[in-house]
């Protein structure tokens, strides 16, 4: 996340106030959130595994080595969306074994190490758009965004 500064410079030890701007974070949350989702989704049921994964203000994008099927690319997407509807629960939890190392976990899908911010329960992400595909360098680049339905 960016933090913004009105005064500039200031020092260690000087006492800030920080406004969060929460619609901008919600909807980075509801995005990161997807692609994880989306991510799991590919990988348990179609044996795909994203190699990246960006969230950018209003779109997100998942990478994969090669080139996915218009088919497979379609019922993943319907698949998040049915376990969207299904209000499947988002957990993050920090690894007994391994000290600064964290995971995400969406229920019935493998956890996925991540340093970011979800929402707490896939309903809250909204409905997942297909917005483009593109093959770069023949890495599939299957892009995203939210038809938000709640505030
Ligand atoms: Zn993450």
């Amino acid at each position: 996340m960016a933090h913004f500064s009105k005064q500039i410079p200031f020092r260690v030890g000087d006492r800030v106030k920080l406004e969060l701007d929460w619609k901008h974070r919600y909807n980075a949350m509801r995005l990161h959130s997807a692609l994880h989702l989306l991510a799991g989704v590919f990988d348990s049921k179609f044996k795909e595994r994203a190699v990246a994964g960006v969230v950018k203000s209003n779109s997100a994008y998942l990478v994969f080595k090669h080139e996915l099927l218009d088919n497979i690319i379609n019922r993943a997407i319907e698949q998040a969306n049915e376990d969207i509807k299904n209000g499947l629960e988002i957990q993050t939890y920090w690894d007994k074994n391994r000290k600064g190392f964290r995971w995400c976990k969406i229920n019935g899908y493998p956890p996925i190490p991540c340093g970011g911010l979800h929402v707490k329960n896939a309903g809250e992400i909204g409905k997942i758009d297909l917005a483009g595909k593109e093959l770069e360098q023949g890495k599939q680049k299957i892009t995203i965004s939210l038809i938000v339905t709640r505030q």
